[in-house]
C-alpha cells in the first residue's frame, strides 16, 4: 500500500462520524476515546501505524477482530479487497454495521461473537488485524493466515502490550517480530482475559 494515500485517507475520514457519545467533541484529538460498554475507539495515529504495518493491498482478504466503532474497519475496507470483521458486543457490532453501510463501505462481512478463534469458514486470510489485547497469539489465527500473510496483534496483559507482527512465508514458516508497546482494551473469549 502507498503511505501517502494512507495519510490522505486518514485526513479525509471524519472520526466524529464514529463517536456517538459526549466524547464526540474530542474526535479530532489523537487519543483513544470511550465508546461505551467499557470499550474505546483507537487513537488515529495508531490506526494509521497498524494499517501501515499490516500493509494490505487491493487483492487482500482481511480478517479484523474487534470491530468497535468501525473506524479501523473503514481503513481496511478502503485499502483491501474485502474485510471480515468480528465484534463480541452485539450493540457495537450493529451500530458499526449501520454506520459503515451508510458511509458507503460495501466490501465488509460482519459477525457477532468471539473472534479470537478467527472465522474458519472464510479462511485463509491474507491479512489479520486484532484490535484488543490478547494473552498470546491464537493458534487458530496462525492457521487461518494465508502463505505470505501478515497479522498485527497486541499481545500482553491489560496494562500494556507488545504490538506484534506475525508473518507466514510461502512455505508456511512463521516469523514473529515485536514492534512497540501499545495499550488496548482486553480481548475477551478463548485467548482473552475474560469471557
Ligand atoms: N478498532 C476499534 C476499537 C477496538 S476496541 C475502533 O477503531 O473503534 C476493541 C474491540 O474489541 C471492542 O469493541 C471489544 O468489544 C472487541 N472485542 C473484545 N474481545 C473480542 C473478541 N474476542 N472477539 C471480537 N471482538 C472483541
Amino acid at each position: 500500500m502507498n503511505y501517502d494515500e494512507l495519510l490522505d485517507f486518514s485526513k479525509k475520514l471524519d472520526r466524529s462520524e464514529f463517536i456517538e457519545s459526549e466524547f464526540r467533541l474530542f474526535a479530532h484529538v489523537d487519543e483513544a476515546l470511550p465508546i461505551g460498554f467499557g470499550q474505546t475507539i483507537s487513537q488515529p495515529s495508531l490506526v494509521v501505524e497498524m494499517t501501515r504495518i499490516l500493509n494490505p493491498d487491493k487483492k487482500s482478504r482481511v480478517l479484523e477482530i474487534g470491530t468497535g466503532t468501525g473506524y479501523q474497519t473503514a481503513f481496511l475496507s478502503h485499502f483491501s479487497e474485502s474485510v471480515y470483521t468480528i465484534e463480541i458486543v452485539p450493540e457495537l457490532a450493529s451500530s458499526a454495521k449501520e454506520r459503515l453501510r451508510r458511509m458507503g463501505y460495501i466490501n465488509i462481512t460482519y459477525k457477532v461473537g468471539d473472534g479470537s478463534t478467527g472465522w474458519a469458514e472464510h479462511a485463509p486470510f491474507d491479512r489479520i488485524m486484532v484490535t484488543a489485547a490478547a494473552k498470546k497469539v491464537p493458534d487458530e489465527l496462525i492457521e487461518q493466515l494465508a502463505p505470505e500473510g501478515r497479522m498485527v496483534i497486541p499481545v500482553g496483559p491489560p496494562s500494556v502490550q507488545m504490538l506484534t507482527l506475525v508473518t507466514k512465508d510461502k512455505r508456511g514458516k512463521i516469523s514473529i517480530s515485536e514492534i512497540e508497546y501499545v495499550q488496548f482494551v482486553e480481548l475477551r473469549g478463548k485467548y482473552g482475559w475474560w469471557s
